[in-house]
């Protein structure tokens, strides 16, 4: 654990490698001990359990944001967090004391199997896995989620839509934007399936250790700002908590190694759970090396993660005016000052995308016709191009990196364009009427 010194900077606690270690648990103090957190706090495993269960009530508690009856979307990807928190919500259901969970559970599992090579009988596990809870449940298709309305029920163009989805990552060749673009359209998926399903609440698996990778990899992609809403309490509508979605993520204080542990003393089957980083070197994507840099860190000082993960906790946005990116929903910076960085790296993409020339023709201010046509070949029109640029206004520096690649943007949701196109629109308004606001 870390420990706050006066000044409220946070130091390792160092482990003394000279102190016996107590292999009695340390809670009833008269088992032997199953497990090891921390180098250091050894657990048998009917206090280990009970423990873990504690943990996930207290973080679920503590929000507040779960009413009796409501239903809740719990998303479930098959990794080992995941089959861990699917176990925790029904053993909770299983209760039969006060201590019960009264909220309504809707599972879902996403079936990315068009992306990522999954054993041939994964979705029918799966489908047994639930069967064997009982709860109610959903098993679909990512295309079908972000193309279609029907994804329900049945998707009639689910060839095109898996197509349309194939097409957005063949386009981009960089790892780090691949994998960025792909945790953006899960969480789109998952919202849209909230709506559909009628959930007004969000429960998703992520441990700490997940969460503070994502903490430090967001903050080098340039998502700083998004922190909050990626591994806090994430309030869509933030006037009205009763009607807005929120994602709760109530695993937050366990670490991999609990998860790991309670998966085994409760003989949960964890399944292919696949990412764009899968497999890949460390020095192929900043996901991949965040990684690395974590664990190896965590190897020496069992505290690393905690401490990451609560110092991330205290960053908080501060924007006076707030406008939101079209496609991840996070804060964008709109008051920039013409020295930013985003205003920087804008300016070197310009000019490595359109040549001297065209930067010498800007700068002289004369008509840039020609390199107009220069950007259109083949299906890349100028249409196109006037639309993808509207698209950029609206979003936000990581998201921009990541559509920047993209050819067309009809294979992007349709929600997402919409979404933009509303925004344009409500700008032009406010544009046009501005001299007559007080
Ligand atoms: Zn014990
Ligand atoms: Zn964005």
């Amino acid at each position: 654990m870390c420990s706050v010194n006066d000044e409220g900077a946070e130091s390792f606690e160092e482990l003394k490698p000279d102190e016996p270690l107590e292999l009695k648990c340390r809670k009833c103090l008269t088992e032997d001990g199953n497990v090891i957190l921390r180098k250091k706090d050894v657990y048998c495993k009917t206090c280990f359990i009970p423990m873990v269960t504690h943990k996930f009530r207290a973080t679920l508690g503590k929000s507040k944001l779960v009413n009796k009856g409501e239903r809740v979307l719990v998303c479930v990807s098959g990794s080992q967090s995941s089959v861990s928190l699917l176990h925790l919500v029904w053993t909770g259901l299983q209760q039969s004391t006060y201590k019960r969970l009264t909220f309504d559970p809707v599972i879902v599992y996403i079936d990315e199997s068009i992306l990522f090579k999954y054993p041939q009988n994964q979705q029918n596990k799966i489908q047994e896995l639930f069967e064997k809870y009982g709860l109610s449940y959903h098993i679909v298709l990512f295309a079908s989620v972000l193309y279609s309305n029907n994804c329900l029920i049945e998707d009639t163009n689910i060839d095109q839509h898996n197509n349309k989805l194939k097409n957005i990552f063949k386009n981009i060749s960089d790892l780090t934007l691949k994998e960025d673009m792909l945790m953006k359209l899960r969480k789109h998926a998952i919202t849209k399936l909230a709506k559909l399903l009628e959930c007004t609440r969000i429960i998703t698996a992520e441990n700490e250790h997940k969460l503070s990778i994502r903490l430090l990899s967001n903050v080098a992609l340039g998502r700083g700002s998004q922190i909050g809403l990626d591994i806090g309490l994430a309030v869509n509508d933030k006037t009205n908590s009763k009607k807005s979605l929120i994602t709760i993520r109530p695993l937050r204080d366990l670490s991999a190694k609990e998860i790991s542990y309670y998966a085994l003393f409760n003989k949960l089957e964890d399944y292919v759970h696949s990412n764009f980083l899968t497999a890949t070197n460390e020095d192929e994507s900043i996901q991949k090396t965040t990684e690395q840099f974590i664990n190896n860190l965590q190897v020496e000082f069992p505290s690393t993660v905690s401490t990451i993960f609560r110092t991330g906790e205290k960053i908080s946005e501060k924007t006076s005016r707030t406008a939101y990116c079209s496609m991840c929903q996070g804060i964008m910076d709109i008051e920039m000052p013409p020295s930013s960085a985003m205003e920087a790296t804008k300016y070197s993409k310009y000019v490595s995308l359109m040549g001297l020339k065209a930067l010498e023709l800007s700068l002289n201010n004369i008509d840039n016709k020609e390199s107009d046509l220069k950007r259109c070949n083949g299906c890349y029109c100028k249409n196109n191009q006037n639309s993808k640029e509207e698209l950029l206004k609206n979003l936000c520096y990581a998201c921009r990196h990541i559509i920047q690649n993209l050819e067309s943007l009809d294979d992007l949701p349709e929600e997402i364009l919409k979404k933009n196109s509303e925004k344009l629109q409500f700008q032009k308004m406010e544009e046009q009427i501005k001299d007559f606001l007080l």
